[in-house]
């Protein structure tokens, strides 16, 4: 598995037999080779993680699908590509929260896609292909923030536990969790829970706004995640 990180939550996986986008907004996307498809995944509409350009891969990479969540309107969309004579229906599956389902990709390989309810907009993506477990948090964190009220705070709180519940114990190979600096003294809660609660090999941490200084903050503070969590050097590869 070999992963780039294009800017704030977007990465470009490349496994063995398929490639992997997600939340792509903009960044450089590696060379491709036909013969793989493409999995694009949008975790929600929000600016920071979608732009349109991704449709235009398909005219590239004609083996490309596209995973999105529910909250990305796709009719009209798909209206505008007909008239140019291209068939992006076919292309979409929109999913929602708290589902499971099965794709079964160009090169007759099953990818497993399970979701979970965002703690902001749409959902966060776990999926098992070739034997890995991958797993993009989209804004799913906790966003614990000093300026709201105590109720808005707790409530946040029990709804990241309850999706990291669904976590719990599992084997995850790769993650992509927030790191966000603007939450300040509660910028590394969502992480650290993350940690406690999965056996995870692999986290790049994510949705740093350009300060990676922050990754190095969380490794001082917990430096038992020294190893797992990718440090500043991963992103500068
Ligand atoms: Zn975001």
């Amino acid at each position: 598995m070999q992963i780039t990180y294009l800017n704030h939550s977007g990465f470009f996986i490349e496994m063995e037999t398929a490639y992997f986008l997600f939340d792509y907004y903009k960044g450089t996307i590696p060379r491709m080779t036909l013969e793989k498809p493409l999995v694009v995944f949008v975790s929600h509409s929000h600016g920071d993680h979608y732009n349109r350009e991704i449709y235009h891969l398909l005219q590239q990479h004609p083996n490309t699908r596209y995973v999105l969540a529910k909250d990305i309107p796709t009719k009209k969309l798909v209206a505008e590509w007909k008239e140019r004579g291209v068939d992006l229906e076919s292309r979409i599956t929109s999913v929602r929260k708290n589902t499971t389902q099965k794709l079964v990709l160009a090169n007759g390989n099953t990818l497993e896609i399970t979701t979970l309810k965002s703690t902001d907009a749409g959902v966060a993506y776990l999926l098992t292909y070739e034997n890995q477990t991958i797993y993009h948090a989209g804004d799913l964190n906790l966003w614990y923030w000093e300026g709201e009220s105590k109720q808005y705070n707790e409530n946040m709180t029990a709804a990241y536990l309850r999706e990291m519940e669904k976590l719990r114990g599992k084997h995850i190979d790769v993650a992509f969790v927030p790191l966000d600096p603007r939450l300040e003294e509660h910028a590394f809660d969502g992480l650290k829970i993350f940690l406690d609660y999965t056996d995870c090999e692999k986290v790049y941490p994510m949705h740093m706004w350009g300060e990676y200084g922050v990754i190095e903050r969380f490794l001082e503070r917990y430096p038992e995640s020294e190893g797992i969590v990718v440090g500043i050097e991963g992103y500068n590869p």
